[in-house]
């Protein structure tokens, strides 16, 4: 494998991380996924806007496009000859003595790799199921920072219950986010997912399904839930880079409607490739 580290292609086992690192002392520091289909970057302008949006909120220099970095990702595709798959990157703040303030003179330090991502199509045939936590993450989820250990926790609370996902709540009347997903429902034909703010990750793809809502005419509005909304609702999903639209069947417990994907849901996956040549979502 070949990796990427700051501008340079290296070996894997040559790409090791400094013991104090910012990014490993204390999660200081952002990342992105991309997808890639058929060789090229899907939505890639978006990821790196989104990458500077959160470089910018917690003041780490890298600026995206004067480091090329959307050529150099083209190149880290080529190297690795990524036809479908996935690309990890994270910029950390570098490395410098342990101490919390910023430091003055640390370099920002990217590396970024393939991964191996497939399309999940049994869990988007049978839709999953998922369960219920308290959302007791910070208050600044729309940064895509390194700090995961909340969603960590959660995701490993849904394997052990056998649930493909986890949705957090703040209270009864506010439905946020999944663990590593965002969250929309229908009734009556709408489509309903949290408002792009602090309480969630505004994602490539919820982006990306509101983008094909308007194309397809389905009514769709961005507006707070709760939890008795989200069971009663006729369509639940889930959306990221890797689980494309993937429904959900089941919520703590509860089935979805009659427990089958809906076909809103079926729609919006089958207009996930129709338009996903789409240069640009903003
Ligand atoms: N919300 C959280 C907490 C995530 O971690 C992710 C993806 O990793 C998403 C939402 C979905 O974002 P995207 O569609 O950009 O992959």
């Amino acid at each position: 494998m070949i990796v990427l580290k700051n501008n340079e292609f290296i070996e894997r086992n040559k790409a090791t991380i400094d013991m104090e690192d910012r990014g490993h002392q204390f999660g200081d520091g952002v990342y992105e996924v991309v997808r890639v289909y058929d060789g090229e970057v899907f939505l890639m302008q978006d990821h790196l806007d989104r990458l500077q949006y959160s470089l910018d909120e917690v003041e780490i220099k890298y600026d995206v496009k004067e480091q090329n970095l959307s050529s150099l990702l083209e190149q880290l595709i080529k190297k690795n000859k990524v036809h479908d798959g996935g690309i990890y990157l994270q910029i950390t703040r570098g490395v410098a003595p342990r101490n919390h303030p910023y430091p003055k003179n640390a370099k920002p330090m990217l590396f970024a790799y393939p991964l191996e991502l497939s399309r999940p199509l049994q869990a988007q045939a049978n839709g999953i199921k998922t369960i219920l936590q308290k959302d007791f993450r910070w208050l600044r989820c729309d940064i895509k920072s390194l700090n995961l250990l909340g969603n960590v926790m959660t995701k490993q609370k849904a394997n052990n219950a056998n649930a493909g996902e986890a949705i957090f709540y703040r209270d009864d009347n506010h439905v946020t986010e999944g663990s590593s997903t965002n969250v929309f429902i229908i009734k009556n034909g709408k489509l309903y997912t949290h408002p792009a703010d602090n309480y969630i990750l505004n994602g490539i793809t919820r982006r990306y399904i509101l983008f094909l809502a308007h194309k397809l005419n389905i009514p769709y509005k961005e507006k707070v839930f709760g939890l008795t909304e989200l069971k009663e609702a006729d369509e639940v999903f889930m959306t990221s880079t890797s689980a494309e639209v993937t429904p959900v069947v089941e919520v703590e417990g509860d089935k979805i409607a009659n427990g089958q994907p809906g076909p809103i849901s079926q729609q919006l996956l089958e207009a996930f490739f129709q338009y996903n040549h789409v240069e640009q979502l903003t």
